[in-house]
């Protein structure tokens, strides 16, 4: 795989006429606000736009601007002369969208996800890059796409969503001066915090409530984890997107190093969602054992099984690197 450059991203952009712009299952901030970002721009360079998530648009992201042109994909394929993946690190996790667009007479694959294989025919992975929204701000910068107060929250959302409110240690001081240029741009940070943060449903802190009954310590309190069964998220009706960052609960605990979430799914499988505080402990190595992937210090993976035995499973690959005994080592 090589690496495309900025410039040649730019031109096909430029050169090509119908669009489909994707991103991944499940989507969070980083992927909606990047689709949106993205879709806006071509729009404005005069390209014809399709915009597709298997999951659609989230309640919780509702307000993002241009988020009413995103929808589910439809059941048959349809024609394009470009596909582009947003902030999804293998191709199987764009779900339907992907082979809705499955005729695509070129694929272009944006990322921010080390283990993203570099699928696709022009490819920009940037690792050290905290949101795929961030390099899609490069290149738009770069690439003197155009760019609208619109566009500009999309990013914002994509970027702070993606950095923990630009807290993360991926978050450097270009990710702060792209903020910067953001806000001069038209983004009003308190309202846009507000929406995203404080603006939850009460479902969502009745869940934390649950969640936090089933916390649980294992290699002196190295590891922490709490797990949702189905039956507990059908009585308050959770949807997928409530539980994103909750996880930040185990994660902001003294003295943890590895976070986890267990979610019992539909389907006979439960997603595991890690987070790491220690460079040492490459989380999404482990999740990569299971199928899985995303970032050193955040990441997932879907594991077949019940929920005991995925909880047991995982926590055991945890404690092939974090010492689990009782005891802390003599000296
Ligand atoms: P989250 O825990 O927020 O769902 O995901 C954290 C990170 O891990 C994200 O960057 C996401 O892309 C990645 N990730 C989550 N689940 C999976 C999965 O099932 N497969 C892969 N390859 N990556 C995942
Ligand atoms: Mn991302």
């Amino acid at each position: 795989m090589t690496q495309a450059t900025l410039a040649q991203i730019g031109s096909a952009l430029r050169q090509h006429h119908r669009f489909a712009v994707l991103s991944h299952v499940r989507p969070d901030g980083d992927a909606l606000g990047s689709q949106l970002a993205l879709t806006l721009s071509l729009q404005l360079l005069g390209k014809e736009v399709t915009v597709w998530n298997e999951d659609g648009l989230l309640e919780k992201y509702d307000f993002l601007p241009g988020g009413a042109r995103l929808t589910q994909p439809p059941p048959e394929p349809q024609d394009f002369d470009v596909a582009v993946a947003l902030d999804t690190a293998t191709q199987n996790r764009l779900g339907l969208a992907g082979e809705a667009v499955r005729h695509a007479k070129t694929w272009i694959n944006i990322d921010h996800h080390h283990s993203n294989p570099g699928y696709g025919d022009l490819v920009y992975i940037d690792p050290n890059s905290p949101a795929t929204g961030q390099i899609l701000f490069e290149l738009i910068q770069d690439q003197q796409l155009p760019i609208d107060p619109a566009i500009a929250e999309n990013l914002f959302v994509a970027i702070s969503t993606d950095t923990g409110s630009f807290q993360y240690p991926n978050t450097t001081a270009r990710t702060f001066e792209i903020g910067a240029d953001l806000v001069r741009g038209g983004v009003d940070v308190g309202r846009v915090s507000r929406l995203l943060y404080e603006n939850y449903p009460r479902r969502r802190t009745e869940l934390l409530r649950e969640l936090l009954g089933t916390m649980r310590f294992e290699a002196r309190g190295q590891i922490a984890s709490f797990s949702l069964s189905r039956e507990v998220a059908g009585k308050l009706g959770i949807r997928p997107e409530d539980n994103e960052g909750l996880i930040d609960h185990l994660r902001a605990i003294r003295g943890v190093i590895v976070a986890v979430f267990f979610e019992e799914l539909a389907d006979g499988k439960v997603r595991v969602s890690m987070r790491s505080k220690n460079e040492a402990i490459d989380v999404s190595a482990i999740c990569q054992k299971f199928g899985g992937g995303g970032h050193k210090l955040a990441a997932g993976a879907r594991v077949r099984g019940t929920l005991t035995e995925v909880e047991e499973r995982l926590l055991q690959a945890i404690c092939e690197v974090i010492d689990c005994s009782d005891q802390r080592p003599p000296g």
